[in-house]
């Protein structure tokens, strides 16, 4: 049977969207300056209908094959594509024809070969630069320490675009551990705009399980999927 999308999405955006009020509330800032972007990962082409339907339209993927199957059926018009999973070299130059934003740059080689694809495009590709600000060993991400040079060094390069950066907060319901991992990359976030006009501010973190305490932590991009479509088959 198939799941009505749009149906369920309607509920659960709403239950989002009053997450995001509340937390935006508490830390002084309004709701419209936290971006959704619906992951759709492991969902069939109707969610992202039912994203349509619902007015949004940023939509993430976390696969470069699942996001080259829905964009050809669903095309790019009236939808922004989120690429937010790890982007292997080889792939970089066809996910630059694919992605409207890059969430995942997490070294300066995979920023090196985007930005030659985009020179080549004669366009600049958005980018964010990915840090593992959890500590977490073996998890994506520049190392904390040393992102700074790395994400200016990425700034530099021409045909990217680095409007901010991208963290993934371990898997726990320790608010403390969710809030410092927050804080780090917003932290590191304002010495890079201090340091080059090239950084965009964004801040993309903020996931199904730690949405409120990214917002609360000043989170511009959450990354939500489970929450509004439901369990993804394994
Ligand atoms: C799957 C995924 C998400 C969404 O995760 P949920 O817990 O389902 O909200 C966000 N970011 C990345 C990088 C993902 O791979």
């Amino acid at each position: 049977m198939t799941v009505a999308y749009a149906d369920r999405l309607r509920e659960s955006l709403s239950r989002v969207r009053e997450t995001i009020a509340v937390a935006t509330l508490a830390a002084g800032r309004e709701p419209s300056t936290v971006r959704i972007v619906a992951v759709t990962k492991g969902h069939p082409p109707d969610a992202v209908r039912a994203v349509l339907q619902l007015g949004l339209s940023d939509v993430g993927e976390n696969r470069v094959e699942e996001l080259e199957g829905k964009v050809a059926l669903l095309g790019q018009e009236g939808l922004r594509w989120h690429m937010v999973g790890h982007v292997q070299g080889r792939k970089a130059r066809g996910v630059v024809g694919l992605a409207d934003m890059i969430h995942s740059v997490d070294s300066v080689r995979l920023a090196e070969r985007l930005a030659r694809a985009g020179v080549d495009r004669g366009r600049n590709v958005a980018i964010l630069a990915q840090v593992n600000t959890s500590g977490e060993g073996g998890k994506q991400g520049l190392p904390h320490a040393g992102a700074e040079e790395a994400v200016l060094a990425m700034a530099e390069l021409p045909g990217l675009s680095l409007e901010g950066l991208m963290t993934m907060a371990p898997l726990t319901d320790e608010t403390r551990v969710l809030s410092a991992t927050f804080a780090r990359l917003r932290e590191l976030r304002d010495r890079l705009v201090a340091r080059s006009d090239q950084i965009g501010g964004e801040l993309s973190m903020g996931m199904t399980n730690d949405l409120a305490v990214a917002v609360r932590e000043g989170s511009t991009m959450v990354r939500i999927g489970t929450a509004l479509f439901g369990e993804r088959d394994a």
